[in-house]
C-alpha cells in the first residue's frame, strides 16, 4: 500500500488513497482558487477567501473521485471489481483487477468517467445560473463548472492512458480484435499526443518568458505532457508484456526448484538465508510438511532491531491463506489473480503437492527470454 499513498476512506467497499504528490497539488489547487477569488473583488477579508478557496479545492477532487466511482460502478456492472481509487496529480485513477474481456465493456468504462464529469459541469452551471445575487455562491460553483468541463474535455484526448485513449483503444479493438495491438497502437498515439504537449508547453513557457509575462500554463502543460509519456511508455511495455505471456501456462513460467526454510528460524536468520539463495520466497516446513510461505516483504514487515527475537513462524503467510495456482492454469490469468490479491509469488500445486512457484522473477525471465527469441527470429 505504501506506493498508493494514504487511505481516507472506503465508497462502495472502494478503498479510496490520496498519492501523496496530492498534498503539494491541494495546496496548489488552493492558491489558484484563491488568487482567482481575489480578482473577482468578492470583498471577503482574506481568511474568508482562504475558506473559500479551500471549500472549492474539497469540491473539486470530491468531483475527481465522483468520475473515478463512475468508472468503478460501470466496471463493477460487468464483474470487474475495482481494488482502489487512488487520487494524484491531476486526476484519479480507478485501479480495476483485470482488464475488460469485451470492447464495448472497456468502451463503456472509459466513457462513464467524462460523462460523469459532463454532468457535474452542468449541475454546477445550473446553481451558477440560480444564484444570481450570492456573488460568492457564483464564484464557487462558476469555478467548479469550468473546471469539470475542462476536465471532461481533457479526458477525452485519445492518448492512452486517459479516458480519451482507453475509449479510441476499444475502437481499435473492435475492429481489429486483438486486444494487445489496440493497446500498442492506443499508447504509441498516447505518447505522440504528450510529445506535442511537452513542446506546445514550452513554446508557450518561453513565449511567457519572452514577453515578460506567464511561464506557469507552459510549464504546467509540459509538466502534463511528461507525466502522459511516462504513463504511455509504461502502458506500452505492459502491453508488450501481456503479448508476451499470451498462450503459456503456469507450467512454463514456474521455477521447479523450491527453496524451503524451517518455521523456528529466526528472522536473522532468514534475511541470511535470502542473502545466501538470492532467492525473495521459501516455502515454511515443519515435520516435511508444508505449512506457509515466507518472503522477502514478510520479513521487512519486522523492524530490522527484532529480527533475532522473532520466529519465521511468527511473520509468515500461513498455509490457510496462500492463494494457489494450478500448472494448467493461463499465466495471463494468474498474473491478474496475483496482482487482484497482491501477492508477488505464488506456489503451484499439482495433486495435493507443491511443485513450482510462480514469482515475479520467474515471470521477468520467461518475458526477457522471449524478447531475445524474438529480436533473434527476427520475429
Ligand atoms: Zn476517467
Amino acid at each position: 500500500m505504501r506506493s498508493e499513498g494514504i487511505q481516507i476512506g472506503r465508497i462502495y467497499r472502494i478503498p479510496i488513497f490520496l498519492h501523496f504528490s496530492w498534498f503539494f497539488i491541494f495546496a496548489l489547487i488552493t492558491y489558484s482558487f484563491v488568487s482567482e477569488f481575489d480578482a473577482l473583488h468578492l470583498d471577503l477579508p482574506a481568511w474568508r477567501l482562504l475558506g473559500l478557496g479551500l471549500v472549492t479545492s474539497a469540491l473539486f477532487f470530491g468531483s475527481l473521485v465522483f468520475h473515478e466511482m463512475a468508472h468503478s460502478v460501470v466496471a463493477k456492472h460487468y464483474k470487474i471489481p475495482v481494488v482502489s481509487i487512488t487520487l494524484f496529480v491531476f486526476g484519479g485513477v480507478a485501479r480495476i483487477s483485470r482488464d475488460p474481456s469485451r470492447a464495448i465493456e472497456e468502451f463503456n468504462i472509459a466513457v462513464a468517467g467524462p460523462i460523469s464529469s459532463f454532468l457535474l459541469a452542468g449541475g454546477f452551471w445550473m446553481v451558477y445560473r440560480a444564484a444570481e445575487p450570492n456573488a460568492i455562491l457564483r464564484a464557487l460553483t462558476g469555478s467548479l463548472a469550468w473546471i469539470n468541463f475542462s476536465l471532461a474535455v481533457f479526458n477525452l484526448v485519445p492518448g492512452f492512458p486517459l479516458d480519451g485513449g482507453r475509449i479510441f483503444r476499444a475502437i481499435v479493438w473492435s475492429f481489429t480484435k486483438d486486444y494487445s495491438r489496440s493497446t500498442r497502437i492506443a499508447a504509441r498515439s498516447g505518447q505522440a499526443i504528450a510529445y506535442g504537449m511537452i513542446g506546445l508547453g514550452a513554446i508557450l513557457a518561453v513565449n511567457g518568458y519572452m514577453a515578460r509575462g506567464d511561464m506557469i500554463q507552459g510549464m504546467w502543460l509540459a509538466f502534463i505532457g511528461w507525466f502522459l509519456l511516462t504513463v504511455a511508455r509504461q502502458s506500452r511495455a505492459q502491453a508488450d508484456a501481456r503479448g508476451a505471456l499470451e498462450g503459456l501456462r503456469v507450467a512454463d513460467i514456474m521455477t521447479a526448484d523450491l527453496p524451503t526454510v524451517g518455521r523456528e528460524i529466526s528472522l536473522e536468520d532468514y534475511a541470511r538465508e535470502i542473502l545466501r539463495t538470492g532467492r525473495r520466497a521459501h516455502l515454511v516446513v515443519a515435520h516435511e510438511q508444508l505449512v506457509g510461505l515466507m518472503t522477502g516483504e514478510a520479513l521487512h514487515s519486522v523492524p530490522q532491531a527484532d529480527w533475532d527475537v522473532t520466529s519465521v513462524q511468527a511473520v509468515m503467510l500461513p498455509k490457510e491463506k496462500l492463494h494457489w495456482a494450478a500448472p494448467e492454469e493461463a499465466a495471463l490469468s494468474l498474473l491478474d489473480r496475483m496482482r487482484m490479491v497482491g501477492m508477488q509469488q505464488m506456489p503451484v500445486i499439482a495433486g495435493g503437492n507443491v511443485v513450482g512457484i510462480v514469482t515475479r522473477d520467474s515471470i521477468l525471465r520467461v518475458l526477457q527470454t522471449r524478447s531475445e527469441l524474438g529480436s533473434f527470429a527476427g520475429r
